[in-house]
Formats: C-alpha cells, sequence, structure tokens
C-alpha cells in the first residue's frame, strides 16, 4: 500500500473515532479529500481505495485533472473550497459538485444565472469569515443572516450550509462553534470545517464536511 492510501485508511478511522466519542454516527461525517497541487496519478490510489470526494481549489486545476479522473469514476465528486471569481462561475457549475466558497452578491447573482441556464445544481455553502480577517474570503459574521435571505429572496439560491476557516493563530474550536451557531439559527443542515490539524474538534461540534488534504496525500510542494 502507497503512504497515501495509509493514510487514507488512518485519517478514516480518525474520524469515525472523533464521531464516536462525540456521541455522532461516523457515518454522518463526510471525508472531502483535499487533492489541490496533487497530479492524477497521486490521486487514483485514493479513488482505487474507495475515497469518492475530493477538494479543490483552483478551477482551471481541476478543469484538467477531473474530467478524466470522472470517465474512470463516475461515481467521483468534485467540489470547490477555494475562492471563486465570479467570471468563473460557469465552468465552476460545469465541473463542481458542490462549492464551499459562495460568499458575495456578485457570485450569487453569477451563480443563480448560471444555475438556471445549465440546469445543474451544485450543493452550495455560504463560507463566513468568522475572523474577519481583511485577507480572507467569506461573509462577516455581521453580515452573514443579510447575505443569506439575499442569496434566498433575490438569487433563488438553495443554501445546504456553511463552511469556515478559522484564523491560523487562533483556536479553532471557537470559530466552529461560531460556524455551529449561526448554522443552527438558520436551520441550515451542513457545516463546511476542519481540516487536517483540527478536523477532530470540528467534528466535535457537528461538522458534517472535514476538508482534509496534508493528512492523507503529504506536505504541497
Ligand atoms: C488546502 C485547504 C484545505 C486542506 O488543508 P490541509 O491543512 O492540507 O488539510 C482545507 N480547506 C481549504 C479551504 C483549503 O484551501
Amino acid at each position: 500500500m502507497s503512504d497515501t492510501v495509509t493514510r487514507l485508511a488512518q485519517t478514516r478511522a480518525a474520524i469515525a473515532r472523533a464521531a464516536r466519542d462525540f456521541d455522532r454516527e461516523p457515518e454522518s461525517v463526510t471525508l472531502i479529500a483535499v487533492s489541490k497541487t496533487m497530479p492524477a496519478e497521486v490521486i487514483i490510489p485514493v479513488l482505487e481505495a474507495g475515497q469518492r470526494v475530493f477538494g479543490e481549489n483552483y478551477v482551471q486545476e481541476a478543469k484538467a485533472k477531473w474530467p478524466g479522473l470522472k470517465a474512470r469514476f463516475p461515481d467521483a465528486q468534485v467540489q470547490m473550497i477555494g475562492p471563486l471569481q465570479s467570471n468563473k462561475a460557469k465552468e465552476a457549475v460545469e465541473l463542481f459538485d458542490a462549492i464551499h466558497s459562495l460568499d458575495r452578491e456578485s457570485l450569487a447573482k453569477e451563480l443563480s444565472r448560471e444555475i438556471g441556464r445549465s440546469g445543474r445544481a451544485p450543493t452550495l455553502y455560504v463560507q463566513v469569515n468568522t475572523g474577519d480577517e481583511p485577507q480572507k474570503g467569506g461573509v462577516s459574521p455581521a453580515e452573514i443572516d443579510a447575505f443569506l435571505e439575499s442569496c434566498r429572496v433575490h438569487h433563488g439560491l438553495v443554501i445546504e450550509g456553511l463552511m469556515c476557516i478559522p484564523p491560523a493563530e487562533d483556536p479553532p474550536s471557537p470559530h466552529f462553534a461560531l460556524l455551529a451557531k449561526i448554522a443552527a439559527r438558520h436551520g441550515l443542515r451542513g457545516l463546511s470545517m476542519g481540516m487536517s490539524a483540527d478536523y477532530e474538534a470540528a467534528i466535535q461540534l457537528g461538522a458534517t464536511h472535514v476538508r482534509v488534504g496534508s493528512a492523507i496525500f503529504g506536505a504541497r510542494g
């Protein structure tokens, strides 16, 4: 077995353990294997080991890798977790099964248009900038209620849940708890939170989707 496949199995076991520790069903947590920067030949063994949900950060990279991989593994899903430019909305709707980085009006408008035009509807998560970091994407917690309302009322979008990336220098749990609280207030089921370093804490606080890259694929170059 390759190191990557071993680490995938270890990650799956750790997710199941964390779920049970916090009285949750292991199946209630979806592992998104974050394969950004990894070439197809590194991803294929992970697909062969049964992993079906993957995360990517760049439209062009996903477009180069995934149509070929999906031809071989038709039930594989690829989800957009990185920042998305509005002018890439069309390609994103064509390529991705879910988008985790909806965070502004212009993007909501373009996604709504492309979903209407194509008949394809990726599952949508709104990214929340829980630490109000100026350099980071996401809707400020102060503006999230209005933004969710606008997605629904003005753009006719169905929002599955919320996503966050806590500030690197903060303990992550208060950010996960804040995201869970906002989601509960809006009756949103999906919580995309937790990465290699903190997915167990995210599972404790209700994550339905954890986005794990380096713990499976190793450090990115
Ligand atoms: C790269 C990335 C991840 C995975 O990070 P790791 O620390 O390698 O697990 C998760 N979420 C987002 C938004 C990312 O950009």
